[in-house]
């Protein structure tokens, strides 16, 4: 599957004559695309396994159990990408960081900054929006123990292009946890930029040039961070705080 399969825009987004570019209709077909993979044969057969046997606490619900496509302000300046659904989070709900303990620390964050209109999420109707940040991941099956292959990376990435073409506006990345931050890279890599070598750290900032957007690298916020301290809800803050001075132009 390449970019031009999945991806076709009827004007260039970037620039040139907009006349007949319908931006709404391309992220409706894109995210059909995404929602109706079925690429990698492991993620089909787990995220529907995952779906099918449930969480005692969530026996009620009807799992989204599809790929999950990104959610956010098209308009976004800043584009968030992380790793992977979480099997109970957002392969439930259907919608990226949503029902799991991840996705609280995360949309808590960006309340906090002034980037979400409510703290909390629940489920896909629960009234969120994001105000100029979109939520994406490199991997869009929930894959066993967290970890999708380097394969099931690169099938997935096509759809993280189509994204970027269609975020006209954005100027930054967060990479949440180093996978996400690799996989950003590798993108770059492969379309012929030169980077040098980068080294993850948490609340890093990468201004590589050459016209590509600025990354700031955190740790995820995975319940395994969040709960042994490894990522406080003051480390996080001060990642979206670093970004919005960015967006601001307020320095870094
Ligand atoms: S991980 Fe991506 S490429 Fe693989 S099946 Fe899911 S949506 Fe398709």
């Amino acid at each position: 599957m390449s970019l031009e399969e999945i991806y076709k825009p009827e004007s260039p987004p970037h620039g040139g004559d907009s006349i007949g570019f319908d931006p709404a209709r391309q992220w409706a077909e894109l995210n059909e695309r995404i929602e109706a993979c079925r690429l990698c044969p492991r993620l089909v057969s787990w995220r529907e396994e995952v779906a099918r046997v449930k969480k005692r606490a969530f026996r009620d619900w009807d799992y989204w159990g599809k790929p999950v496509p990104g959610f956010g302000d098209p308009d976004a300046r800043l584009l968030v990408v992380g790793l992977a659904p979480g099997a109970h989070g957002s392969n439930r709900t259907g919608r990226m960081f949503t029902g799991d303990s991840s996705g609280d620390f995360l949309y808590a964050a960006l309340y906090r900054v002034g980037m979400a209109n409510q703290p909390m999420t629940t489920h896909c109707d629960d009234g969120l929006a994001l105000k100029d940040v979109f939520i994406t991941a490199i991997c869009r099956c929930v894959p066993p123990d967290n970890k999708p292959t380097p394969q099931e990376i690169r099938n997935c990435q096509p759809f993280l292009e189509a994204e970027m073409k269609l975020l006209t506006r954005y100027q930054g990345i967060v990479a949440l946890g180093s996978l996400a931050f690799q996989q950003v890279q590798s993108m770059f890599r492969g379309n012929g930029h030169t980077l040098e070598r980068l080294e993850f750290k948490h609340n890093a900032l990468f201004t590589p040039g050459g016209g590509l957007p600025w990354i700031i690298t955190s740790y995820h916020p995975s319940r395994q961070n969040t709960q042994t301290g490894r990522l406080t809800s003051e480390m996080f803050d001060a990642v979206w705080q670093r970004a919005k001075r960015l967006l601001d132009g307020l320095g870094n």
